[in-house]
């Protein structure tokens, strides 16, 4: 008999109850890791892909933390650019975008133009990479897709508020529920190299979760245990 998911009905929640393995380094020579789910994994999120949004990371570790046991179906990865949360830059230790660093046709090894805040003119200049999945990060979480070969993948960013996806599939309604957000087509600029893009190529499907504009505490608060609940109970 399997054991059921259950939730923590304690108060603390400071550390995981449960291990995260390795599945590569950093440029840095961090280790990147994941939690894996006790059975076949049919959902993967990460989180933490651009440094400068530590709050995708902070938010899906709170819902982790409600957890009493493993998920049963998805794998959550908390910190997909390590070296980039550490230095608080969008890029990893080389300065490139890692959501510009998939293997999709569209690659581009024109320089990434970001905004430093949502008011800003998109005149940061980050690189794609020397050429597709030239980074550590890019080819680990590859190769972390393929052993796991999950039907769905959530990629969290922010701090847009939307859920974006191509199409309005059952995943981006739920996700439209638990986040009270709206759901887009696209972000209105162009994404060569991106994960999203990648996947769509590959035929997995991909929901950009775009955290909206909050403070750490507020998202916790709001967010944290229907979203454990989501993760807890995917099937
Ligand atoms: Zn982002």
């Amino acid at each position: 008999m399997s054991t059921p998911i259950s939730y923590r009905d304690i108060k603390d929640q400071g550390s995981f109850a449960f291990e995260p393995i390795q599945y590569g380094f950093s440029e840095m020579g961090i280790p990147l890791t994941y939690f894996p789910p006790s059975d076949d994994c049919r959902l993967l999120v990460f989180a933490g892909i651009h440094g400068e949004e530590p709050e995708t990371t902070f938010l899906l570790s709170r819902a982790l933390r409600c957890l009493f046991c493993p998920p049963r179906h998805v794998a959550i990865v908390l910190c997909a650019n390590p070296d980039g949360m550490l230095r608080g830059t969008r890029g990893n230790a080389h300065g490139v975008d890692l959501n510009r660093n998939f293997p999709a046709l569209n690659w581009s090894s024109e320089p990434v133009l970001t905004r430093l805040t949502l008011e800003s003119p998109r005149e940061t200049r980050l690189s794609p990479g020397g050429g597709p999945q030239s980074e550590a990060e890019t080819r680990a979480l590859l190769s972390l897709l393929s052993t796991l070969n999950p039907r769905a993948v959530i990629a969290m960013h922010a701090p847009i508020g939307c859920v974006d996806c191509a199409t309005h599939s059952p995943l981006v309604q739920t996700l439209e529920s638990i986040f009270e957000l709206p759901w887009k087509q696209g972000l209105g600029y162009q994404t060569p190299g991106s994960f999203g893009t990648w996947a769509e190529e590959a035929s997995l499907d991909c929901v950009t979760l775009e955290l909206p504009r909050m403070a750490l505490e507020l998202l916790a608060a709001n967010y944290a245990q229907p979203f454990a609940t989501f993760i807890a109970e995917f099937y």
